[in-house]
């Protein structure tokens, strides 16, 4: 399929079909069809087209879903915005991105305002209310946009990265980048007879790498504004899911349900999760007790890097990342950019069909994040650490940033997390290296104990170092009722780092 094919799907497909449900609104592919023309139609009559930009901030919605597919028609990018941003860098991030029009939910525009921050550009009420409510702005039924002409390589989307590991950068992401992702998506089971649940929002790269291949393919797409274990399970019973996304603490909330077993999830073919360190003890319940196929992905929201793992294939691979995604090519390099022998970690740098252009507005950063090999073909850096095993499988051992350097020894946080997990007691673990007089640097650890555990803090942290090598031993360790965590549920470090006091001498 040519590239436009993402955007006049409708030729292909009955416009009938359902295209998108939310509680009890549907659209079919028909209405969507020409809302996305109606859209693209206004944002031209606004004067925008290729090279403008618009941003969009709420929870996951019709009408959002809409905005982002119909600027597609336009040829306009579009900035998806995270409404737990505070104000302030919500303001940042629209005025990097040089966004025309701003599409905000009323809790957004609340926020900006209680905190006196204009947005300088005109305020479109995705939710319907407010001064310029969605439907004004709409152009009439019936209007339809001038056709476009897009290259692949025009800037799609601008996402601003999660911000685990430091301020957000705004990733360039061209066509061809989520033209791939439909493409991969087919090759891993999309395609019309999908019905797909999303519950991550649909400003993050996770969301979008399951959210166009559903679309983009003509399958059906059941949106949840907001994720609660319990409703996830009857909305995937009552529409009969048969593909979803979700992050790794997710399905850990869904597996530890007592009543996981009464719905009826026999629909399902295809789960796929991405964005954080997804253990192998959950990807084998996941296997046992839900039906359908397990594919994880490892990636960046810059691309480059991806892995892919069809756990379902591998069952003795769990504790990998995969292979390379077809057409990826992922080395391994040590801190001078050398490549590093068969079988040693290194940082994971890849080669793609669908990389980032750049961080928007931040050509040194750009330059920082790629690598070159000598033939002069361009990587992008990921940051993670990695190695492969002898089939060609990634481990992953950490991100770089996390990984801990005591006494002169690499000690990667997610070894010691996993033998914390296998403690009767330890709900949740992270590890955090913290400053040590004597080692540089020294890991403690923080636990979210389960419900009926009856070890302490020192009991736990002593079962686990005498599992631990001599280097990896914990200095400490705190109990605490919850890890902080990013909206799509990446354990925040740099949090526990600046929190944690050390205990008196
Ligand atoms: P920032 O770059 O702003 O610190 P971020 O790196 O979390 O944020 P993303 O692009 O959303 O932003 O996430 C990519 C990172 O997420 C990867 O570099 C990796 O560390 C982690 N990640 C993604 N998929 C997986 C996976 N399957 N297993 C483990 N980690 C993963
Ligand atoms: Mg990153």
């Amino acid at each position: 399929l040519p590239l436009p094919e993402l955007i006049r799907f409708h030729a292909t497909i009955d416009g009938r079909h359902t295209a998108l449900i939310q509680d009890e609104k549907r659209l079919d592919y028909a209405a969507l069809d020409a809302l996305m023309d109606r859209i693209a139609a206004s944002l031209q009559r606004d004067g925008l087209g290729s090279g403008d930009a618009i941003a969009i901030c709420g929870l996951n919605s019709i009408p959002y879903a809409a905005v982002f597919l119909g600027a597609l028609r336009a040829g306009v990018a579009v900035a998806p915005l995270a409404p737990s941003s505070s104000p302030e860098s919500l303001a940042g991030m629209l005025k990097d991105a040089s966004a025309r029009l701003l599409f905000a939910d009323a809790a957004t525009r609340s926020a900006l305002a209680a905190a006196g921050v204009e947005p300088g550009i005109p305020v479109v009420a995705i939710d319907g209310s407010g001064n310029l409510p969605f439907e004004r702005w709409l152009a009439a039924e019936g209007a339809k946009p001038a056709p476009v002409d897009i290259s692949p390589d025009q800037a799609f989307n601008i996402i601003y990265s999660s911000g685990t590991t430091g301020a957000p950068k705004g990733i360039v992401q061209p066509f061809s980048m989520r033209w791939t992702h439909v493409q991969r998506g087919r090759i891993n089971g999309y395609g019309a007879d999908a019905v797909t649940l999303i519950s991550t929002p649909l400003y993050s790269n996770t969301t979008l790498v399951s959210f166009f291949p559903t679309i983009g393919l003509g399958g059906t797409l059941v949106l949840m504004a907001k994720f609660d274990a319990g409703a996830y399970l009857q909305l995937a019973q009552r529409h009969r899911v048969t593909h979803t996304m979700l992050v790794p603490v997710q399905y850990q909330r869904i597996m530890d349900r007592p009543d996981f077993a009464d719905h009826d999830l026999s629909a399902f073919r295809m789960k796929f999760c991405t964005s954080a360190p997804f253990s192998a003890a959950l990807k084998a319940d996941i296997l046992r007790r839900w039906p359908g196929g397990l594919i994880e992905y490892y990636g960046m929201t810059e691309g480059g890097g991806t892995c892919v793992l069809a756990a379902h294939e591998h069952p003795h691979k769990l504790h990998t990342v995969g292979l390379p995604a077809p057409g990826h090519d992922i080395r391994l390099i040590d801190d001078a950019g050398r490549e590093v022998g068969p079988g040693e970690a290194g940082e994971v740098v890849g080669h793609s069909p669908a990389m980032m252009k750049g961080y928007h507005n931040q050509p040194e950063k750009s330059a920082e994040a790629e690598w070159h090999d000598p033939s002069g073909k361009r990587f992008i850096r990921t940051g993670d650490v990695g190695r492969f095993d002898a089939d060609g499988f990634l481990i992953l051992l950490d991100r770089k940033k996390d990984m801990i350097i005591s006494g002169g020894f690499n000690i990667y946080p997610s070894d010691l997390e996993a033998v914390l997990r296998q403690h009767p007691a330890v709900h949740e673990a992270a590890v955090v290296g913290v400053p040590s007089v004597r080692w540089g640097e020294t890991p403690v650890a923080f636990v979210v104990a389960r419900e009926d555990a009856t070890d302490g803090a020192d009991a736990i942290r002593d079962w686990a170092n005498a599992r631990l090598g001599k280097t990896q031993r914990l200095a400490d360790l705190v109990l605490t009722d919850s890890l902080p965590r990013s909206p799509i549920g990446k354990v925040l470090k740099r949090e526990l780092r600046d929190a944690y006091v050390p205990r008196g001498p």
